[in-house]
């Protein structure tokens, strides 16, 4: 038999029973093909001049256009709405058990995304990467592993405290920063970066008074003006107090209205402006539910953070701000009370 032969029989039988086919596909569909719409346009305005009727058929063709956009604008949006919402989101839930539906039947209780993914940085995008293809969270804290809260006080400062910030940040790790007054007004935009990194703001003072010293007037005076700095830059209240000197008494912290926070491991950074001594210093004592005193206005602390962060993140130890070490060791951070650490094994 011949090859070409056998090739045009079967192309000739395709045709007999494809070309009947689509014809009749296309009758059944005819109605709505744009073709058929200018056809019966032009019986309907066939009385009328040729050039009344392009302009019909034109004005035909921008509708149809219009629609088309109109509906690709409206399920893009629709698309990047629904995958952006929050965290713990119906549309999440659901999803996340569709695809562990196997896991599910087997009768094993799943984590649910919301205490999995930390609220701030979930979008649907790291929900995806660290629930669909299994890759371990960066920021989810395990409360039953080691963590500190680095503390930064009498800034902020436009260099050192960006610097800190950025290695914060690109290790998935926050700090609490203890802010003076004086330098909270000069620096709002650093206030803003510092609530937008996650990072908490405490109270340090207006300008760095003993408030054991002070008349109840003027403790308040100190208090309120650097909440008022904060709240006008970043529309949020201080959660902690730092008193300079580390000086409290009796009075005054009856006085206060946040919790006061001291400190269980001086990095004596202030004194040796010595990056490699900071570090050690750090590195040679530190422990869980350690609190760590520095302060991010010199450029040498900012360096030794730089390296120290990531030591921290080998030992095991996940940095996190005052208030988060509270709530990831189940403790209330009560008034009248100062705190130098908070949970761990010394308690
Ligand atoms: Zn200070």
């Amino acid at each position: 038999m011949n090859i070409q032969k056998i090739f045009k029989r079967a192309k000739d039988s395709l045709r007999r029973t494809v070309i009947p086919f689509n014809r009749k596909i296309r009758e059944k569909f005819s109605r709505h093909d744009r073709g058929f719409l200018i056809n019966r346009k032009k019986d309907e305005y066939g009385y009328l001049e040729e050039e009344s009727f392009r302009d019909k058929i034109r004005k035909i063709n921008i509708d149809s256009k219009v629609f088309y956009t109109v509906f690709i604008v409206a399920a893009s949006l629709f698309c990047i709405i629904i995958s952006q919402i929050s965290p713990d989101s119906r549309f999440r839930t659901w999803y996340h058990s569709l695809k562990n539906k196997p896991i599910i039947s087997k009768g094993i209780q799943l984590t649910e995304g919301k205490s999995v993914i930390d609220q701030q940085t979930g979008t649907f995008l790291t929900y995806y990467r660290f629930q669909g293809f299994g890759e371990s969270d960066p920021t989810h804290i395990d409360s039953k592993a080691p963590m500190i809260a680095l503390t930064f006080d009498d800034g902020p400062n436009p260099s050192s405290t960006q610097r800190i910030l950025d290695v914060l940040d690109a290790n998935y790790s926050h700090a609490t920063f203890f802010v003076v007054g004086t330098n909270a007004e000069n620096y709002p935009d650093m206030l803003k970066a510092i609530s937008a990194s996650g990072c908490e703001l405490g109270n340090h003072s207006y300008n760095h008074k003993d408030l054991t010293t002070l008349s109840t007037s003027d403790v308040e005076e100190q208090i309120e003006k650097v909440n008022r700095a904060v709240k006008k830059a970043t529309g949020e209240n201080t959660t902690v107090i730092r008193p300079p000197y580390g000086a409290y008494n009796d009075k005054v912290i009856k006085q206060l209205e946040e919790p006061v926070i001291l400190w269980d491991l001086d990095t004596e950074d202030w004194e040796s402006r010595n990056a490699k001594k900071i570090v050690d210093a750090v590195m040679s004592q530190v422990k869980d539910g350690d609190i760590v005193l520095m302060h991010d206005i010199y450029d040498s602390t900012a360096e030794a953070v730089e390296i120290l962060i990531p030591k921290l993140k080998e030992q095991g130890y996940q940095v996190v701000s005052v208030s988060e070490l509270a709530k990831y060791k189940g403790k209330t951070l009560e008034l009248d009370k100062a705190y130098g650490k908070i949970g761990g094994t010394a308690e």
